[in-house]
C-alpha cells in the first residue's frame, strides 16, 4: 500500500508549493504530482495509474511516483513519519532570568508587569548571587551558563548587575564554566558607565523600541509622558559607536499596526541588524491586537516586508533579520523542527525579585507557574512535567496543525494571558503565525525558481 504523507499546500505563480509538515522539505508541483496527491490514499500503484489514466501515461506516472516516494511524499511505511512526543528529561539548568528592578522611567501602555511592579521590588545584591549559587547548584555538566538581566528596567540597579556579574564570572572561572550575559532595556540608561560594564561583559544587549518617535511615544511614553525620544536615540548611536551589539525589540500595537514595514525600515535605518517584531495580545485595553481586522493589518504589512526581503535577496544585498520572517524560514530551511517555541521548561527558569522561581520571565507572580524558592524547593520533575505537556505534539490543537513543527506552539505566556491556561491558542496569534510561515514559504519558492 502506498500512503500520503501530511502536507501543505499553498498556491505559488502558475504552481502549487508543497511543504513536507513532517519533514520540512519543499517543492514546487507540476501537474501531474498535484494530480497524484489529490487522490485518496491509501492506494496501490496499480490504482494510481488506472485513475489517473485517461490523463497521463503510465510512463510518465511511474517516474512521477517513483520521484513522489523518493522525496517522501508517498510513503509505504506508515510509520516513517510519527514523532515522539516525549521530551528528554530536564536535569539541569543553564539559563535563568533575574528580574532586577521593578523601577522603569516609562509606563509602557501594554506592558505586562505593569500593575505587578506596583507590588514587587528591586533584587538584593544578596539575592542575585544566590541565584547565580542556585545556578551553579543545579547546572550539572552544563559548561556554557546564560543569565539575562530583566524587570521593569534592569539598568536602573547597574551597580547590582556589574557586582552580580563579578560574583558569577568569579564561580564560573573556578568551576570552569563560562557565562554568557544578556539584557532587555528601554535603553535610556546607556550612558557611558552602563556601556562599559555591556562593552567589557560582552553582554548581548536587546533596546525595546517600537519605531520612529510617533510609535514610540504612543506604545511607550514616560511615566509623566515626558518626551525622551532624542536621548534614546542618541544612546543608541552611542551604543553603536562603542561596538555593542545591540538588536530591537518591537513590539506592535493597535495603534502601530498600519505602519509595520516603515517602522521595520525606520529601525533598519538605525542601524539595527536584528530586528524582533511582536504583535501586543492581552485584554482589550485599546492598544492590544484583538480583531481579525488588526490582524489583516498585520498582513499586509507582513506583505510588504517579504516583497522588501524578496527584493534584497535576489539582489545578494544585506538586510537586518526580521525575525517573523527570517526564524520560521531559518527552521524551514535547516529542517530543524520545534517541539517548542522557546526553551521554556528546558534548563531554564525566571528568578523574580524574592527568589522565587517560575516558568518564565512573563509568567512570574503567577502561582501557577510557581516552582519553588532559590533557597529550598526547586523540582527538576516539575519542570520536566511542563515540558512534556507544552510540546507541541501534546496539545490537542497544535498536534494537528500544518506549521505545528515550525511554529512550535507559539507563546505559551500570550496563551496563559488570554485563556487562564496554557492548551488553548489565542487565534490571531496562531492567524498570525501561519501567515508568517507561508510568507517563508513564498520567499523559499522564489528562490527556488531564480535558482
Ligand atoms: S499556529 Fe497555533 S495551533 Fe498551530 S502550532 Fe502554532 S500555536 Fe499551535
Ligand atoms: S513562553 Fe513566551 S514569554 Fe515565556 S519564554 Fe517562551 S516565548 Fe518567552
Amino acid at each position: 500500500m502506498i500512503y500520503l504523507t501530511e502536507l501543505h499546500k499553498q498556491p505559488f505563480k502558475d504552481c502549487t508549493l508543497i511543504l513536507n509538515v513532517q519533514s520540512l522539505d519543499v517543492f514546487l508541483f507540476s501537474n501531474i504530482m498535484m494530480s497524484i496527491i489529490e487522490l485518496d490514499f491509501p492506494l496501490k500503484e496499480n490504482d494510481i495509474i488506472n485513475k489517473l489514466a485517461d490523463k497521463y501515461s503510465k510512463e510518465d506516472l511511474l517516474n512521477a511516483i517513483k520521484e513522489l516516494l523518493e522525496s517522501e511524499i508517498l510513503i509505504k511505511n506508515k510509520a516513517l513519519h510519527q514523532h515522539s512526543s516525549k521530551t528528554n528529561k530536564s536535569d539541569f539548568l543553564n539559563k535563568i532570568d533575574l528580574y532586577i528592578s521593578s523601577d522603569c522611567q516609562l509606563k509602557c501602555k501594554y506592558c505586562f508587569d505593569r500593575d505587578s511592579a506596583l507590588k514587587r521590588q528591586n533584587m538584593t545584591l544578596q539575592t542575585a548571587k544566590d541565584s547565580i549559587d542556585f545556578l551553579f547548584k543545579n547546572s550539572g555538566e552544563s559548561t556554557n551558563l546564560h543569565v539575562c538581566f530583566f524587570g521593569g528596567e534592569p539598568t536602573i540597579k547597574h551597580e547590582i548587575i556589574s557586582q552580580t556579574i563579578r560574583y558569577a564570572n568569579q564561580k564560573a572561572l573556578a568551576g570552569n564554566k563560562y557565562i554568557h550575559y544578556s539584557i532587555t532595556t528601554n535603553g535610556l540608561n546607556l550612558k557611558d558607565d552602563v556601556l562599559d560594564l555591556i562593552v567589557s561583559h560582552k553582554i548581548n544587549t536587546v533596546i525595546s523600541i517600537d519605531g520612529d518617535e510617533i510609535t514610540q511615544m504612543y506604545n511607550r511614553p514616560g511615566k509623566d509622558n515626558q518626551n525622551y525620544y532624542k536621548e534614546l536615540i542618541s544612546n543608541i548611536t552611542n551604543a553603536q559607536q562603542k561596538g555593542v551589539n545591540i538588536s530591537a525589540r518591537a513590539t506592535i500595537s493597535k495603534n502601530s499596526k498600519n505602519r509595520v514595514f516603515e517602522n521595520f525600515i525606520f529601525l533598519e535605518n538605525l542601524g539595527f541588524n536584528e530586528i524582533h517584531m511582536e504583535p501586543a495580545f492581552g485584554n482589550t485595553n485599546g492598544i492590544f491586537i484583538d480583531s481579525i481586522e488588526d490582524v489583516e493589518s498585520i498582513k499586509l504589512e507582513l506583505g510588504k516586508i517579504e516583497d522588501y526581503v524578496k527584493n534584497k535577496i535576489t539582489s545578494n544585498e544585506n538586510r537586518s533579520s526580521f525575525q517573523l520572517l527570517t526564524e520560521p524560514l531559518s527552521i524551514i530551511l535547516n529542517k530543524t523542527k520545534l517541539t517548542h517555541s522557546c526553551h521554556i521548561a528546558a534548563n531554564y527558569v525566571a528568578i523574580d525579585w524574592d527568589g522565587s522561581i517560575y516558568l518564565c520571565h512573563r509568567m512570574i507572580s503567577n502561582d501557577k507557574y510557581y516552582l519553588g524558592k532559590i533557597s529550598s524547593d526547586f523540582d527538576f520533575n516539575k519542570l520536566h512535567n511542563y515540558r512534556q505537556i507544552l510540546n507541541v505534539n501534546n496539545r490537542a490543537k497544535c498536534s494537528i496543525c500544518w506549521v505545528r513543527n515550525i511554529c512550535g506552539g507559539g507563546c505559551v505566556a500570550v496563551c496563559e494571558e488570554y485563556n487562564g491556561n496554557t492548551d488553548d491558542h489565542h487565534p490571531l496569534d496562531c492567524l498570525l503565525h501561519k501567515h508568517s510561515i507561508s510568507l517563508a514559504l513564498d520567499i523559499i519558492a522564489n528562490h527556488m525558481v531564480n535558482n
